[in-house]
């Protein structure tokens, strides 16, 4: 008898002459590692279930010894395939996958695994209908921050509790008031782009589409959220060097 699992496939990876090793996100198991045998070549039947994006049922055998399972069968639930036809689309559902990736890692409660496997279904539908991609960015950072424990102080000063504030420390976690801003020298931060800012970090999927649909937040926003992440969970996104490569933030 084989498992049979419901998958959101994460990345494809070349390994050796036909075959690759696909990165999935299993309801049941979290995230899980499959060789595809064969998947490179033009006729293979599991081709369509492997890209990424797709939602699959794959079936196997599982080997609770080994990472990497075996992929034999499978079907196809959901292409989404209108995110591989834009490249816009396919950066912004490339940084989900690989904040997911990184989330995922080791992870095996049940409730949060199956939450995010059904937000991540409704978040590809959303990434298909919208383009307010600097929103979506912004939502998919702060939700990463915030469920990593990582999300910045954006209700006071992160220093002195003061509550005005007119600047953003990355070094000290969130919002500073000029006093502190004075004092540790960061740039003073228009209204506007605090106010987007935090915003970003007060949306839950919940509200993700009434945010999307409330206005285009500013790009240097995205940039700082970017900065933010990357110095806190000290790695760089290869998503967004991706949309510098092929000039998709000055689309933003
Ligand atoms: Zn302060």
């Amino acid at each position: 008898m084989n498992d049979i699992t419901r998958v959101i496939v994460l990345s494809q990876n070349d390994y050796q002459e036909n075959d690759a090793i696909i990165k999935a996100f299993s309801y049941d198991y979290g995230l899980m590692s499959f060789v595809a045998k064969g998947i490179r070549k033009i006729n293979s039947k599991n081709r369509s279930i492997c890209m990424p994006f797709a939602i699959s049922e794959f079936q196997f055998n599982l080997k609770e010894s080994s990472s990497l399972q075996s992929l034999l069968n499978g079907q196809i639930l959901v292409t989404n395939h209108k995110l591989h036809d834009d490249l816009s689309k396919y950066a912004i559902a490339s940084l989900w996958t690989e904040l997911l990736s990184m989330s995922l890692e080791g992870e095996s409660e049940e409730t949060l695994i199956h939450e995010l496997f059904e937000n991540t279904i409704t978040l590809f539908k959303l990434i298909e209908e919208s383009d307010n991609y600097s929103a979506f960015i912004l939502f998919m950072l702060a939700n990463f921050l915030d469920r990593t424990g990582f999300a910045p102080h954006v209700d006071s000063c992160v220093v002195c509790d003061a509550s005005k504030v007119n600047s953003l420390s990355i070094e000290e976690g969130g919002f500073v008031c000029s006093d502190c801003q004075m004092h540790l020298h960061s740039p003073i931060f228009e209204v506007e782009l605090l106010r987007d800012f935090r915003l970003a970090q007060k949306v839950g999927f919940d509200k993700l589409k009434d945010y999307l649909n409330y206005k285009k937040p500013h790009t240097d926003c995205v940039k700082w959220m970017i900065q933010f992440f990357e110095y806190h969970i000290g790695t760089t996104l290869k998503a967004w060097e991706f949309m510098h490569k092929w000039s998709i933030i000055e689309e933003l």
